[in-house]
């Protein structure tokens, strides 16, 4: 049974992600006519698109292919050509992951109902019967990439970058942004650096661009006296930054600076998530902005970013939506927005110290059954904490000077707990609490 989480349909490859759910999902999405496919730089990805691409054309739909691109480069190819969007990736999962990520014409994630519609068919099985006379044709966009760099390049200062030419460090991972990111950096007017920039689809470090995979990078950018470091995810979508002495801005940090900054430009209301911490809410309302919180996952955000005409959405993982950008989170832009802030603004690290993140932990527990373990968990939460409680999104518990979620993945078969207080004590005896809970039923 096929089953999309909150990024698509993701899995290892071979077992749950394998060559015949590819054929049998692209006969599925043919009848929607044009499809546009692209992949990140994973080894199993040229056979996903493969088999993907034969089975939209085998059931008779057009077929767009531009290659290894970043996910918001694909969405907005999708917008270009008003069709349906599949990236095939698994963003910062393990090499052995891969995974379909749907988009509609508009280039905005497909939502559930569309998706329930999908698990339904591919459930039913999916006839392909290609008629030799009734295969559809496939073409190659070359443009696409960029196209997506001519659209960042509009939405940041190009006069204050090419002014200032900051010495940047950009690690791509070896994902999707080997092909765009250093090109972008360098189109701007940056000195450029670029490691793990071989799309091999071997990953030098592991793909979530966290302090312990960014190490390396981190010492390069202070030894090599760069201005700032950007490194992105498998897809591209997100971007951290690494400041001028080598440390991580840290994710709510980055989040809190950068909307601070988008609302320096233009006063209005910003969208981040249920896992944000304080100090986000403290800058957009020290910048005179208003924050909207959904639950977790960039198509949440992007939908109430729609709604409420937004001018910013930001998760803490890093994944960043810009009014007229793409509709799903930029990784490429979100770097260049962080260049162009260094150059009108200075250092990151100085600007770093303005905000004031609390006591925070994020941690995560494998679970096998997810969903099982949360229907356990949710009461003993619940019943240990007394405070507000939401349940949208997981368990969220919030009290004067602090506040705990306990959530399961919605790409990974992990619990996750994030915990933010005004003091380390009681950050402490809250994550506790809860990590206690966690152990004992997952
Ligand atoms: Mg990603």
């Amino acid at each position: 049974m096929v089953k999309f989480g909150t990024s698509g349909i993701r899995g290892r490859f071979g077992t749950e992600i394998t060559a015949s759910l590819a054929i049998q999902l692209g006969a599925c999405l043919a009848e929607k006519g044009r499809i546009v496919v692209g992949r990140d730089t994973r080894t199993s990805g040229v056979l996903l698109e493969n088999a993907l691409v034969s089975g939209i054309t085998a059931a008779g739909g057009e077929v767009v292919r531009i290659g290894i691109a970043p996910t918001p480069t694909l969405a907005l190819a999708a917008k270009k050509f008003s069709a349906t969007g599949v990236m095939i990736t698994a963003s910062h999962n393990p090499p052995d992951y891969n995974g379909f990520k749907l988009f509609n014409s508009l280039g905005e994630e497909i939502g559930s109902e569309e998706e329930k519609m999908i698990e339904e068919k591919l459930d039913r099985g999916v006839k392909i019967e290609a008629k030799w006379d009734a295969i559809g044709r496939e073409i190659r966009d070359k443009a696409a990439i960029y196209e997506h760099i001519e659209l960042v390049l509009g939405l940041v200062d190009a006069a204050a970058i090419r002014k200032k030419g900051p010495k940047v460090i950009v690690d791509c991972g070896n994902g999707a942004a080997s092909i765009i990111m250093p090109y972008a950096l360098r189109q701007a007017g940056c000195k450029v650096i670029a490691v793990n920039a071989e799309p091999s689809g071997f990953f030098a470090r592991g793909l979530e661009p966290n302090e312990e995979n960014l190490r390396q990078t981190s010492e390069m950018v202070k030894a090599v006296g760069a201005d700032l470091g950007i490194a992105h995810d498998g897809d591209a979508d997100r971007a951290v930054i690494i400041d001028e002495n080598g440390e991580l801005l840290g994710l709510d940090a980055q989040l809190a600076m950068m909307c601070g900054e988008i609302l320096h430009e233009k006063k209005g209301l910003v969208v981040s998530t249920i896992e944000a911490g304080l100090c986000v809410k403290e800058a957009v309302e020290k910048a005179g902005g208003k924050l909207a919180i959904t639950k977790v996952g960039s198509l949440w955000c992007a939908r109430e970013m729609k709604k409420q005409k937004a001018v910013f959405a930001g998760e803490p993982c890093g994944e960043y939506i810009f009014s007229g950008g793409t509709p799903v989170p930029d990784g490429i832009l979100s770097g260049l927005k962080f260049v162009e802030l260094f150059c009108k603004k200075g250092k990151l690290g100085s600007l770093r110290e303005k905000i004031k993140p609390y006591p925070m932990r994020r941690a995560k527990y494998a679970a096998r059954d997810k969903e099982a373990a949360m229907r356990k968990i949710a009461p003993e939460i619940k019943k240990a904490f007394k405070g507000k409680v939401s349940d949208e999104d997981g368990i969220r518990t919030d009290f004067e000077d602090g506040w705990v979620l306990v959530r399961a993945s919605g790409t990974e078969p992990i619990i996750r707990i994030t915990a933010e207080a005004k003091s380390e004590e009681k950050l402490k005896e809250i994550f506790g609490k809860a990590e206690g809970i966690v152990r004992r039923l997952i």
